[in-house]
């Protein structure tokens, strides 16, 4: 019956009727542009109609018919939720005709024939297989986000089309690109494509109306205000406006589920016979959408709510263009995203939130406008929207570190990767580095434990931190004070005089639990992240014994104890990561960039800083504070000749403040003073 009524809702997406038109252009060319408004059916649909139609004239191309279709998506969670539900409506088990890839999650068979993935997923299948002999049509999906990786694919697909020679090597059949995008822009795409055709697929959308409101000014970043006051505004277009449903973006999980919680407790208390303006609307039915939520509570998110409910999915910019929850007919824009950005002041890439862009504005509100009229009720004022929120969205080429991809870029030959072609040939350890789907420091400090021999201490180090947080922190003050309890045990237990022994250790403890879930509920952790990482150690593991089986693996000697060899092993991964408690509790990074920066209240060593020194971290964030997260005590030695930059750095200032017992009146004047003296020289980027 679902599926039943699935095929007839897909018959009247706008894309339907453009099906024979678009199965002709794809046949027709070797670079297609497709542009719609979000929701019109071209992720889901469009590789269907594709696959039908290689599927009806499959006597004419037999080879076409035992090749792949692959769609890419900058989001995991886009990818996975698209493929399930394509699958739905092709009546296939996910992972059989229909299946989708993601890093450390492949739910492919060799029956794949539809393969959603991440735009990263197939820039490593590029590397090992260049013209990407496996499909016969990829789609690059939501290229108008600019994703670093959907930027890089572009451009090497372009390359490699565009020499014929390059193209046909190795493959039966030609390769045909679709370029999928949301925005009207489509224009410099196409130019960059070499002029290549563009298909607009007609849609009308319903006018949405745009309120500001004085709450957010342009100081008011604290993720708390925002948060409240999102809130509020939600339960007072629930008790005020007619039937329809509510989204609200904010910008993370742990925003999202405060959020959940405050509407949870607040709608509560509504009573339905007085407070509701629409005597049709009887409830409300609050669901959280992030990236990192498991798939069966995404499903929850487009079925239609029970009559008289009204749904309201809190979410994050996935909601924006990725995933189309119809039904919805108010927006409450928190005006807010996370974003990764390298941040020239630190030197570093860094998950910051900041104010969308006016054109993110206008996509949000837009969402309300898909089948009637709508609201967007925006929770900042003008003077917010005319000072803080830029008119684009940077492209996060031009807005991240390149390390990673440069890596992957010189491993495929392409030495021009930027405007300043790339010197220096790749070594033999950049070559061990790009197998793995890691960060290039964590992989650093992975395969330098590998050479001395105690890769089981890294492995699944990097396992934890490449899942989503393990740490449970309730909203709720009494059980946060639990929760924060156990988690300090934990650390003494672990005798973790630092986070990544910590995280090793609840690793192991878990593993050696006879009921893991029921250890983890005790000790607020959470167990699908903690299963999630038991899988990703698995799958390390093997990438590494693949590598470790070559002739010319490296290895090394150390004479040391345990605790120092597992930090050494961290400091060649994070010698960029490097920070020094300078004054109070107030860390100076080394980097060159001299941010001060402090220890994240999550860190087993907050509160300790006093007996801190020298220290590396694993990543940074950004709130009123910059703080440094993952954090671990080192010894100076280890990391002044990693980096070249150290020694410019002025330690003999720094610690002639830093000894010497201080009141937090001084700390804070010299923090102003310092940060002042950085402000002249700092850039934009600063804001
Ligand atoms: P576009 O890619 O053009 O933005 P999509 O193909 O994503 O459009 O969406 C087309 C329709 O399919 C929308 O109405 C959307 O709500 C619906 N849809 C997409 N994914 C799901 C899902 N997992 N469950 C139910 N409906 C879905
Ligand atoms: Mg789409």
């Amino acid at each position: 019956m679902k599926t039943q009524n699935a095929l007839h809702e897909s018959k009247n997406l706008p894309i339907y009727q453009h099906k024979a038109t678009l199965q002709q252009a794809v046949k027709d060319n070797s670079f297609l542009v497709v542009t719609g408004e979000t929701g019109s059916g071209k992720t889901t649909q469009l590789p269907q109609y594709l696959h039908q139609n290689i599927k009806l004239t499959r006597k004419l191309y037999t080879l076409y018919y035992s090749l792949r279709i692959g769609i890419t998506q900058p989001r995991r969670v886009a990818a996975i939720t698209v493929a399930q539900r394509v699958s739905q409506e092709m009546h296939c088990s996910l992972g059989r005709e229909v299946g989708y890839q993601v890093r450390f999650d492949d739910c492919t068979t060799q029956d794949t024939v539809v393969k959603y993935m991440t735009d990263g997923c197939l820039l490593r299948e590029i590397l090992a297989d260049p013209v990407l002999s496996q499909y016969s049509v990829v789609i690059l999906d939501e290229a108008h986000e600019r994703s670093l990786n959907t930027d890089i694919l572009l451009g090497l697909l372009k390359q490699t089309l565009s020499s014929p020679d390059k193209a046909s090597k190795g493959r039966s059949v030609p390769l045909k690109v679709v370029v999928m995008s949301a925005t009207l822009e489509t224009d410099k795409l196409s130019v960059f494509l070499g002029g290549c055709p563009v298909f607009t697929i007609p849609g009308r959308t319903f006018p949405v109306t745009s309120k500001f409101s004085c709450a957010i000014g342009p100081k008011d970043t604290e993720s708390s205000v925002y948060v409240k006051e999102v809130v509020k505004v939600a339960l007072d277009v629930h008790t005020s406006e007619m039937a329809g449903d509510i989204l609200v973006f904010l910008t993370g999980q742990s925003e999202i589920e405060k959020a959940c919680d405050m509407l949870y407790e607040k709608a509560e208390s509504i009573d339905y016979r007085y407070d509701v303006q629409d005597h049709k609307v009887e409830g409300l039915l609050i669901l959280p959408l992030y990236g990192s939520m498991p798939t069966d509570q995404q499903k929850q998110i487009f079925q239609p709510p029970p009559p008289g409910i009204r749904k309201c999915v809190v979410a994050t910019n996935i909601a924006a263009t990725s995933l189309t929850i119809n039904g919805v007919k108010y927006i409450v824009d928190s005006g807010f995203v996370k974003q990764l950005n390298h941040n020239s002041r630190v030197g570093m890439d860094i998950l910051e939130v900041v104010p969308i862009s006016k054109s993110e504005a206008l996509q949000r509100a837009g969402r309300a406008g898909r089948t009637s009229a709508g609201k967007c009720f925006r929770i900042y004022s003008p003077a917010f929207w005319e000072k803080c929120m830029p008119e684009y969205t940077v492209p996060e080429i031009q807005r991240t570190s390149l390390t990673a991809v440069i890596l992957t870029l010189k491993c495929l030959g392409v030495h021009d990767c930027s405007e300043k072609p790339v010197r220096g040939k790749v070594t033999r350890l950049g070559e061990l580095m790009v197998e793995f789907p890691l960060p290039p420091g964590l992989t650093r400090a992975l395969l330098q434990a590998a050479s001395l021999g105690c890769e089981d201490l890294l492995l699944p180090v990097a396992a934890m931190l490449s899942v989503e947080n393990i740490f449970i922190r309730p909203g709720h003050p009494e059980k946060q004070k639990e929760a924060d309890k156990k988690h300090r045990q934990l650390g003494v237990q672990a005798g973790s005089c630092n986070d990544f022994t910590m995280l090793l250790s609840v690793f192991e403890k878990c593993k050696a639990s006879d009921a893991p879930s029921a250890w983890c509920k005790d000790n607020y952790i959470h167990w699908r992240a903690l299963k999630s990482a038991f899988s990703v150690e698995t799958q390390l593991r093997e990438i590494l014994l693949r590598l470790q089986k070559k002739r010319d693996f490296p290895m090394e000697k150390f004479n040391g104890n345990k605790s120092e060899l597992f930090r050494r092993c961290l400091c060649t991964g994070y010698f960029t990561n490097v920070a020094r408690r300078s004054v109070g509790k107030v860390f100076c990074t080394m980097d060159g960039h001299g941010s001060m920066v402090h220890i994240h209240p999550s860190s087993t060593l907050f509160d300790q800083e006093a007996q801190l020194d020298w220290v590396i971290f694993h990543d940074l964030l950004v709130t009123s504070r910059i703080y440094i997260r993952t954090v671990c005590p080192i010894r100076y030695d280890w990391v002044k000749d990693l980096l070249p930059k150290l020694h410019e750095v002025d330690v003999y200032e720094l610690s002639s403040v830093a000894r010497e017992e201080v009141t937090d009146e001084e700390v804070a004047k010299w923090v102003t003073k310092e940060a002042a003296k950085r402000q002249t020289g700092g850039s934009a980027e600063d804001v």
